[in-house]
């Protein structure tokens, strides 16, 4: 048995066509969904990043706005920036793309954009939402897993599912989207003594922790749906996830490939959370 390959290219391309649709509707209305991203610094992969975001916002009709400062921006001023956007009405959601240089204050940048255009959904206030079950933005990544793990029309409810990696971003709102699907949820960490026995037993195993390898095929039950979220480089330099998809290929029933599987999910469900803030605004 070779697992099916869940291709995130291919979802997000769907999933686009229905945002690029809704946009179409909001625009002709005259109120186009809009993006603002805030880059601070030179960091190479980010600048990367937000070029795609933008362009994705470009591809499917929104207005996006890309603001980009020096790397000794004052966190005061990234702060003005903030407030700016917050009061302005062409703006649905504000994106400031992380890691910040080391001055400035990621958590107070975070908790400084307004709860109604957080679409990245990583602000205390989102995060709260999301475990009290209440409407909000959740955060991208863990979504798109969420859309990938649903395209395999697997039923949740009632399945075991392993998330590795506890993060703010990723692992715990992971663990949250599972656990409201009614999936039973186990979390792993770099405290967790052995990784195998827990990802034997899992139907669904989400890995998010930044290292190649971490999965390995004797480690996967046969059948299990497999999501990989890392981003690593092999040794020739080759992109790569967190799973070791030439060994869990042949024991798992699904798996999301790296690259074509996560990343681009991650982006399409920032438009749309961003066209669901700009829908919001148009009702209210
Ligand atoms: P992070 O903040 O560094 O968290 C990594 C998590 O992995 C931590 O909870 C850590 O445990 C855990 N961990 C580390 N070593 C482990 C081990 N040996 N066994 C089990 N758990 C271990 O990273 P992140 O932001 O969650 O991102 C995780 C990965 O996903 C990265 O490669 C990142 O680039 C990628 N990512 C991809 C996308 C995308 O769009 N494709 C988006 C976001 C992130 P402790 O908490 O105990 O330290």
């Amino acid at each position: 048995m070779s697992a099916q390959l869940i291709s995130g290219t291919a979802l997000s391309q769907q999933i686009r066509q229905d945002i690029a649709q809704r946009a179409a509707v909001l625009a002709s209305a005259g109120h186009p969904p809009g993006l603002a991203v805030i880059l601070v610094g030179d960091d190479p992969a980010s600048a990367v990043y937000v070029r795609n975001k933008v362009k994705a916002c470009h591809d499917l009709g929104f207005h996006s706005v890309l603001e980009s400062y020096p790397a000794d921006f004052s966190e005061d001023a990234l702060l003005a920036r903030i407030a700016a956007l917050n009061a302005d009405t062409r703006i649905h959601g504000i994106l400031v793309q992380m890691p910040l240089p080391a001055h400035i204050r990621a958590a107070r940048v975070i908790e400084a954009i307004a709860t109604t255009k957080d679409v990245d959904g990583y602000s205390v206030m989102s995060a709260g939402e999301l475990m009290a079950g209440l409407p909000g933005f959740k955060p991208c990544t863990p979504w798109g897993c969420m859309k990938l793990i649903e395209a395999t029309g697997v039923p949740l409810k009632g399945k075991h599912a392993v998330v590795i990696g506890r993060s703010n971003t990723v692992g715990k709102p992971m663990a949250l989207l599972l656990l409201q699907a009614n999936a039973t949820v186990t979390i792993c960490h770099s405290g967790t003594p052995d990784l195998a026995v827990h990802t034997r037993q899992a139907d669904i195993v989400v890995a998010a922790v930044g290292r190649r390898n971490t999965v390995t095929g004797d480690m996967v039950k046969p059948g299990a749906i497999v999501i990989d979220v890392g981003i690593n480089r092999n040794e020739a330099g080759k992109l790569c996830g967190d799973v070791d998809a030439e060994s869990v290929a042949p024991v798992a029933g699904w798996l999301s490939p790296v690259p074509g599987g996560v990343g681009p999910m991650t982006i399409t469900m920032l438009l749309a959370n961003t066209l669901e803030s700009a829908e919001r605004a148009a009702n209210s």
